[in-house]
């Protein structure tokens, strides 16, 4: 019993660790596929983030083009529009009175780039290690950049949060084309020299709160799709376990009961001798066994055929179930041989409890085709006690003791219970 409960604990604790286990690569697999999903999801986004401000670099840098190509542009100068104090022959008038203001790259550039901030879009910004004009001058990150072009970069971009907002903020250089030489040749630039960079700068407030909704939303999947495919994993694991512990119980019954009767088959019946055995030597009990043979069967068998007596045996054998204590054990011994094994009787007590069950069994009237069949028994009964001298093991004379009584109880003319009593070994050879 103890072993077996030790069994059931080391399955249910093998249960628990596969369950464990499991669950541990569910999640594992789960939370890895949501880590991919939000990992492809962000990069997706900063991608676009950076693919609209190259975009928007390469307009201003196109419009810049325009604009060198005709060594800057006039426009009519209306009130509120500025001159350039920088730029030689900036005014020209024309011959209806009129005056016209030079608009170069680098000024046209800012204009549009104020132009966008009033409309909160996005903003430009031309800069340059050594600007022409002083408001040109780089900030931190301008310089940064700037700096890091001269070392062969192509581009750079970093995040900034300012006023609660987030701003992507993307710069490249400028480089020296042959149009732009009009103005900075002065500089000592030759063509294809970094002359200084365009920034561009654009609120991603949106897109980072979109983002941060999608994680949130991922991280609700992620723990949602745990729990359930983890209960689901569960669910069916508890099923098989319990219809594998329920196969396995029918296993262990089987292996241990008798097809025909039902009752403890032979192999069962000594592993119970044994431990009884071990038991009343312990505690210093007593134990008996009675050996049943039904007489003359092999007559049933002949007159009535196999069947019936098939039928005989499962009556004789509910009848000595029927009517023995739960501490007792029926066993089928043989063919038509039963063995009950009694702890703490002696072989007087026992003999009392074996007449019992011959007069049942005498008594009770078979049910078969034709006629109901009246069969006896003779029993034999041994105690541990009086089977002790025996040099052979308590088992070997335990079961010699009772089947040496049986044997008797034949030879006295059957129908009738024989005890075993001391001397009478004389006549038992021993193996
Ligand atoms: P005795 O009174 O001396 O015990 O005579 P008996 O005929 O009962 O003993 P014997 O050993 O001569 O015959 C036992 C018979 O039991 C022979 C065998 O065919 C029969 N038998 C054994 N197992 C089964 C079984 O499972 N089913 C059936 N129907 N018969 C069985
Ligand atoms: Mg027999
Ligand atoms: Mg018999």
């Amino acid at each position: 019993m103890t072993i077996q409960i030790g069994e059931k604990q080391q399955q249910h604790g093998a249960w628990r660790m596969y369950m464990l286990q499991v669950s541990l690569v569910v999640a594992l697999f789960v939370v890895g596929l949501y880590i991919g999903i939000y990992q492809r999801d962000r990069r997706l986004v900063q991608d676009q983030i950076l693919i609209s401000a190259q975009a928007y670099f390469k307009s201003i840098v196109l419009t810049r083009l325009w604009n060198a190509m005709y060594d800057g542009v006039f426009v009519e100068k209306k009130p509120g529009v500025r001159t350039n104090p920088h730029l030689i022959n900036a005014e020209i008038k024309t011959v209806d009175g009129r005056t016209f203001t030079k608009r170069n790259p680098a000024m046209m550039t800012r204009e549009i780039s104020e132009l966008a901030k009033t409309h909160s879009f996005f903003q430009y910004n031309i800069t340059s290690l050594k600007p022409l004009n002083p408001d040109n001058i780089p900030d931190k990150f301008e310089r940064m950049a700037l700096e890091s072009f001269e070392n062969g970069v192509t581009e750079a971009h970093i995040e900034e949060t300012r006023d609660e907002k987030v701003f992507f903020r993307y710069m490249a250089p400028l480089e020296t084309s042959k149009a732009c030489l009009t103005c900075h040749a002065i500089q000592d630039y030759k063509v294809g020299d970094v002359r200084g960079g365009i920034s561009v700068t654009f609120d991603i407030t949106a897109m980072k709160n979109t983002l941060r909704n999608d994680r949130n939303i991922i991280i609700a999947l992620t723990i949602g799709t745990t729990c359930i495919v983890i209960c689901i994993v569960l669910f069916f694991t508890i099923r098989l376990m319990r219809q594998l512990q329920e196969a396995h119980r029918k296993i262990a019954e089987l292996v241990v009961t008798d097809d025909l009767t039902g009752l403890a088959n032979r192999r069962h019946f000594f592993e119970r001798l044994d431990a009884e055995i071990d038991r009343a030597t312990r505690y210093g009990n007593n134990l008996s066994l009675i050996m049943i043979d039904i007489d003359h069967f092999k007559r049933v068998n002949d007159t009535y055929g196999h069947p019936a007596g098939d039928i005989v045996l499962a009556e004789v054998a509910r009848l000595l179930c029927a009517n023995i204590r739960t501490s007792d054990l029926v066993a089928r011994y043989g063919g038509e041989e039963f063995a009950v094994l009694i702890p703490a009787l002696n072989a007087a007590e026992a003999c009392l409890a074996a007449e019992k069950l011959r007069v049942i069994i005498e008594v009770n009237s078979i049910a078969l085709e034709g006629p109901p069949l009246n069969v006896t028994v003779s029993c034999g009964v041994a105690d541990l006690q009086s089977v002790k001298h025996y040099q052979a093991n308590l088992k070997d004379s335990l079961i010699r003791g009772a089947d040496k009584s049986l044997y008797q109880a034949k030879a006295n003319g059957r129908n009738q219970v024989v005890t075993y009593t001391v001397g009478s070994e004389k006549q038992l050879p021993l193996v």
